[in-house]
């Protein structure tokens, strides 16, 4: 017999039908024994009724077994028809249970939110953790949300691209992670830390509208909200100005959210400068909900926008606060070519913040090689410097590059938003913890001598 799936049984009532999934939970009366099964699409109440031949197999069967079952589905007794539970008025009178594959009981709880279980235990069997409904739901909402971000996108006419994941370090601000070379002993590739390069470098190519669902890995200090790896939506466009794309992704995320039917607080989107922000909530991320708007789930979306494209580091150099290859707004550009004013040159820099988190971040860049160098000799650079750090961008901008502008939405930051989540672990299907372990797997890990001879690596020992 074919596999139904349980969201169908409904429609199955009176018929024998054949399902597969697993035990999610069991309850042994005695004379009878009743199951609650679960699949993909759902769950569904089973019993085993006295005298049964599947008796047996039954009293055998533990919470977490792998099986597939026979039975006819029945309505149930008026008394016993649940009315808020997925199936809760049809029950399915077990004929036979093959278990496909035992399991061993659970190291914690997987029935209820398992949020509160040690991040090690949770990490180490990852897999039973996404067994459990809160991050079913969670992992489902985030295929859903990129899934129609593509689909809009393909809708407007951008092209999916993928950038390599061995490159030359991109700086985002953090530390690179960078991968040793075998061929060039000595070298190193270092792993994106954004595909912003790149990005610019397809604008040069003319596709005029890319994007691409880009992981971007960063060896940051890790904390709750943050780990080496997050995926972006990633998208950059040309002939536009600052107002076009903001408009684009104000389009985007609204049709997007909408669609999945969540509510927007404000629409357009409010914008507020980085001054203001500052003064008026005391950061650059706020939240607009009140609370009960935070009861209800709603999203309240705001630009920030204006913000100071440099600003002095700890040893009192000039460092950018957000992305070195974006454009100063129009009205100081003469101050960033003459390199004046350095400290109150705008960025055309905007920020996409929901709910108290930065959930996008983005801007106008230079197109042109001479203001991609001003900024680099504002950072300090010398001429070899700047050639041996954006000589290959100062190139590609001297061969017909279109002015161009674009964005990174973060996937988890907008996950988050939409399950009420507040840690990034938690719409992160494989996260390492706070210490940096991979889940299930045991990186980072030591190389072996002949791994490190081949790389031409030698390991300092402490
Ligand atoms: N490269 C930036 C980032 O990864 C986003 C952008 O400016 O498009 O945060």
């Amino acid at each position: 017999m074919q596999r139904t799936l349980i969201r169908d049984l409904g429609a199955n009532v009176g018929k024998k039908v054949c399902i597969s999934g697993w035990v999610n939970v069991r309850r042994d009366h005695g004379k009878m024994v009743f199951f609650d099964f679960r699949d993909r699409s759902g769950f569904v109440q089973g019993v085993v009724l006295p005298g049964s031949m599947a008796m047996e197999v039954a009293k055998d069967t533990r919470n977490e077994y792998v099986v597939r079952v026979e039975g006819t589905v029945n309505r149930r007794p008026e008394k016993n028809i649940q009315a808020d539970y997925q199936n809760g008025d049809i029950e399915l009178e077990i004929h036979a249970i093959e278990i496909l594959n035992p399991s061993d009981a659970m190291p914690f709880d997987i029935l209820g939110n398992t949020s509160g279980i040690d991040e090690a235990v949770r990490a180490e069997y990852r897999y039973l953790d996404l067994r459990s409904k809160r991050m079913q739901k969670n992992m489902r909402i985030r295929s859903e949300f990129v899934r129609r971000c593509r689909e809009y996108l393909f809708s407007k006419d951008f092209v999916e691209i993928e950038t390599p994941l061995l490159t030359e370090s991109t700086p985002e601000g953090s530390r690179d992670f960078v991968v040793p070379s075998r061929l060039h002993p000595g070298k190193f590739y270092a792993l994106p830390q954004s595909p912003q390069q790149y990005k610019q470098l397809l604008m040069t190519a003319g596709f005029e509208q890319y994007f691409q669902i880009a992981r971007a890995i960063r060896d940051e200090d890790l904390r709750a909200d943050r780990g080496f790896e997050h995926t972006q939506l990633d998208l950059e466009m040309s002939f536009i100005t600052r107002d076009e794309v903001m408009a684009a992704i104000e389009d985007m995320v609204t049709t997007v959210i909408e669609s999945m039917g969540y509510t927007i607080k404000e629409k357009p989107f409010p914008r507020i400068s980085y001054k203001d922000a500052m003064e008026k909530y005391g950061a650059d991320k706020f939240d607009l909900r009140t609370p009960e708007e935070k009861e209800k789930g709603i999203l309240a979306y705001a630009w920030v926008v204006d913000f100071p494209f440099f600003e002095k580091d700890d040893e009192g150099k000039w460092t950018f606060t957000h992305n070195p290859f974006s454009m100063p707004i129009p009205e100081h550009l003469d101050w960033l070519m003459r390199g004046e004013h350095i400290g109150d040159i705008y960025a055309t820099q905007y920020d996409l913040v929901c709910n108290g988190f930065e959930t996008g971040g983005g801007s106008i860049r230079a197109h042109k090689p001479e203001i991609l160098e001003a900024v680099y000799r504002i950072l300090g650079f010398s001429t070899d410097e700047l050639t041996e750090r954006v000589g290959h961008m100062l190139k590609a901008f001297r061969y017909g590059t279109p002015p161009h502008g674009g964005i990174a939405l973060g996937i988890e930051g907008s996950v988050m938003n939409l399950t009420g989540e507040t840690m990034l672990r938690e719409v992160q299907a494989f996260p390492m913890t706070r210490g940096g372990q991979t889940a299930v797997m045991k990186a980072p890990k030591s190389l072996t001598d002949k791994q490190l001879k081949e790389l031409g690596l030698k390991i300092e020992k402490k």
